[in-house]
């Protein structure tokens, strides 16, 4: 660094995030000849040889010492491209998420943010700025100086740069950049004049239908304003509009039975709100399983509503990203990575189905979109609501303790029953039918009750598949995947049989034989949803009957296809995974029948009993929601699993208080905090060896808020051909955690790659 002519004139720098995982801020110098840039804006960097873009997190943070700090080259945005709410909220997500700067910072961008030059897409509006009459080449002279020394000869307006100046000089209102395109204007160009502040590149409002090109339609649903509500629904408007009202961040469970009218709630609050001049954004799990929210949301509030969904392209998302940046949406409906979207002047959140595990993103940041839209709440000072049915152990202990308000619904809209729920013990099925039932006699007689009197069935069974797995009757050898710790799955389609791992994907045809002693006498056993659709075929043979499940819906399209029809009453009878059993909300839906109940019990995973009650709760919801009465049937071999006894009651708060006597006892979360650490490597060994280390460098830096335990073989020893190898946190005081992990972390860079450290784990396999 050169001396300065003034003496201690402090230096200009900045810490800037860049696109690069697990790496931690870095520090640059920015140009004498530049303004100092903003925080949220974006710069270009030089990394090692290459250059990349990366955005400014914090001024003037203290040089780092004995290094030689290198310059900035470009600074892209004069203004804060993120608005630093959501800078803040990006460097929240990675202290508490323990991942790097830069790929929290990836998360809240849109897509390309970091990969391009200010980009131009086809909504994109460019004005000319210079004055009538002012000599182009004049202008380029007095261009602003965000451009640093060794650049500076590039201020020369090139003649390409001449002509497009021109062109845009005879259009005062601007020109649309496709219009510019067609007259060999190209968008580096536009974004050129543009960084020299030269024209002003304005998005176009341009109305696009959100559901365009993914085949999402959504028959005929429609808000309507005048509805009356009902009593529970009045009272609990009022609470939360009286919150919203008062301001400042407060978070507020709503937690209302199934078809208790929580959309009802969530769009008159949002209308509340936005009257109010502030932003709304709603969170959903997914949109394509449950586009009817989004839809009414679409419905009552028109072109200001913004839906992000997965079906939308790049250029979409982007042109959404910076209408509703620039304030010209102020209600977003999306799902998790849509808690990172820019809206302004943001006062209220909703996360719908807030216990819904599709919240959990299991990449790097492995962040909670709820927990992170209650960090957003409290960044922004909104209202945060978080809604459902079955609320999760995390936000019900938090109401109970005072931290969240509470609105309850307990009953359904127009005191609509809630389903009548039967259980069948499949061990007296078995025991009078022989081991291969799969449809028991009660919920046979239920179905074919339906198909006579024309109503709507769902059947649920939470495996895909046709057999669970294959294996030889004479060596017991079954078919394994070669590359992870499980049974290969059977499948069928058409006269195939295949076995395939729902890991890695890898596949193989079944062999008449067993491939290790050539007798054949292969045999399947256990059974998923194409077993159950083909059972069905044949008890109901007249039934329009399909299957939706991850394997029966990869066709783009094909998802919506089948839930429209269904909508439509153009099929009786839909057999599926969980997918079935979302907040869907089909009024001729009369009967709900539950295939093995106890699938999910049987995995070696603390939250095994509260996914249970809640699928199970979820799925009776989807019955007897229209005027008549439902009814769930559910087959177990476990009927007195306090899960399934209390799902068949519909009995939250039973539920809660048996499941948090045995969190507290076993010391798991919401009791104590955890995070999971896994180690993964080519050999066993080498995980052992790694997540060893590792370990005992938590430990000797641990103090007395946690403790660490294992590290042990994970149950799902081998994934992809990796070996994994975990350990755990626990205890009250994730900060110690968080800084003991990170600072034995830091003394073992060359493990980074192989280490996936998971704060809050939703699942521990
Ligand atoms: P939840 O999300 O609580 O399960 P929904 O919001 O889907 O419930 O509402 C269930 C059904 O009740 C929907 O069909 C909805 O249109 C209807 N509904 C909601 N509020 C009212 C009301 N006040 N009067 C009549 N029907 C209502
Ligand atoms: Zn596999």
């Amino acid at each position: 660094m050169s001396e300065s002519l003034f003496g201690d004139a402090p230096a200009r720098l900045v810490s800037v995030a860049v696109p690069v995982p697990a790496l931690a801020l870095l520090t640059y110098r920015v140009p004498e000849a530049w303004p100092m840039p903003a925080v949220g804006a974006r710069v270009r960097a030089p990394l090692g040889p290459r250059t990349v873009t990366g955005i400014v997190m914090a001024l003037s943070p203290p040089a780092p010492e004995g290094v030689a700090l290198r310059a900035l080259t470009e600074l892209l945005d004069p203004e804060p491209f993120l608005p630093a709410s959501v800078v803040s909220l990006a460097q929240w997500v990675a202290e508490y998420y323990l991942s790097g700067p830069g790929e929290a910072l990836q998360a809240a961008m849109p897509p390309r943010g970091l990969t391009s030059q200010p980009a131009v897409f086809r909504t994109v509006r460019v004005v000319a700025l210079t004055a009538q009459g002012h000599d182009v080449a004049d202008q380029s002279e007095a261009g602003p100086r965000c451009v640093s020394d060794e650049d500076k000869g590039g201020m020369k307006l090139g003649a390409r740069q001449r002509e497009a100046l021109l062109i845009l000089r005879g259009a005062p209102q601007g020109l649309p950049a496709p219009a510019l395109a067609d007259r060999g204007v190209s968008s580096s160009v536009v974004s050129r004049l543009a960084a020299l502040g030269l024209v002003s590149v304005r998005q176009e409002a341009v109305d696009r239908d959100p559901f365009a090109g993914t085949g999402v339609v959504l028959g005929g649903v429609t808000h309507d304003p005048a509805r009356a509500l009902t009593g529970e629904q009045t009272d609990g408007l009022a609470t939360l509009t009286a919150q919203a009202d008062i301001g400042g961040f407060q978070v507020t469970l709503l937690h209302g039975v199934t078809g208790s009218g929580k959309t009802e709630i969530y769009l008159r609050l949002a209308a509340h709100v936005r009257a109010q001049g502030r932003g709304v954004l709603l969170l959903v799990p997914e949109i394509a399983l449950t586009p009817a929210v989004a839809a009414l949301f679409r419905s009552r509030f028109g072109a200001s509503v913004a839906i992000q969904h997965s079906g939308l392209s790049d250029g979409e998302r982007h042109d959404q990203w910076h209408r509703i940046r620039q304030g010209q949406v102020d209600i977003v409906v999306g799902t998790r990575s849509a808690v990172f979207t820019p809206i302004r002047n943001l006062g209220l959140l909703i996360v719908d189905e807030e216990h819904d595990t599709s919240y959990k993103q299991e990449e790097s940041p492995r962040y909670h979109g709820r927990d992170v839209a209650v960090m957003r709440g409290k960044i922004e000072g909104a209202l945060v609501v978080l809604g459902s049915a079955t609320p999760s152990m995390e936000s019900y202990q938090n109401a109970k303790a005072g931290r969240y308000a509470r609105v309850t619904l307990e009953r359904r809209v127009l005191d609509r029953p809630l389903a009548r729920v039967s259980v069948v013990d499949m061990k007296t099925e078995y025991a009078e039918r022989g081991p291969d039932v799969v449809i028991s006699r009660a919920l046979a007689e239920a179905l074919e009750a339906r198909m006579a009197r024309q109503e709507q069935a769902l059947v649920l069974l939470n495996r895909r598949g046709y057999a669970a797995a294959v294996f030889c009757r004479q060596c017991g050898g079954s078919m394994d995947c070669p590359n992870c710790s499980v049974s290969l799955t059977v499948h069928t389609a058409r006269q195939d049989w295949r076995a395939r791992c729902h890991y890695c994907n890898y596949t193989r045809l079944v062999p008449k034989t067993c491939p290790t002693c050539a007798a054949p006498y292969m045999e399947h056993i256990g059974f998923g949803t194409e077993r159950v659709e083909a059972e069905l075929r044949q008890l109901l043979p007249e039934a329009r009957l399909a299957r939706i499940d991850r394997d029966s819906i990869r066709k783009k399209g094909s998802l919506t296809d089948l839930l429209g029809r269904f909508a439509r009453r153009e099929l009786d009878v839909l057999v599926g995974t969980q997918m079935i059993a979302k907040g869907h909300d089909f009024p001729e839906v009369t009967l709900v029948g539950v295939i093995s109940a106890d699938v999910g019990l049987g995995l070696a995973d603390f939250r095994a009993a509260e996914r249970t009650f809640q699928l199970l709760t979820q799925v009776a919801g989807r019955a007897g929601r229209g005027t008549q009465q439902g009814e769930a049937i559910i087959q177990t071999i476990y009927p007195d699993h306090y899960s399934i006894r209390l799902a068949c009651v519909q009995e939250y708060a039973g539920f809660f208080d048996r499941e948090i006597e045995f969190r507290t006892a076993m010391r798991y979360p919401p009791l104590v905090a955890m995070v999971n650490v896994l180690t993964r490597g080519p050999s066993l060994e080498s995980a052992l060896e790694a997540a060893g280390e590792l370990a005992r460098r938590v430990r000797a830096g641990a103090r007395e808020g946690f403790v660490v335990l294992g590290p042990a073989v994970a149950p799902m020893t081998r994934l992809r051909g990796e070996y994994r190898v975990q350990f755990f946190l626990k205890g009250r005081h994730r900060g110690q955690m968080r800084e003991a992990l990170a600072a034995a972390l830091a003394t073992l860079p060359e493990l980074a790659r192989r280490v996936t450290v998971d704060v809050d784990p939703l699942s521990v396999l």
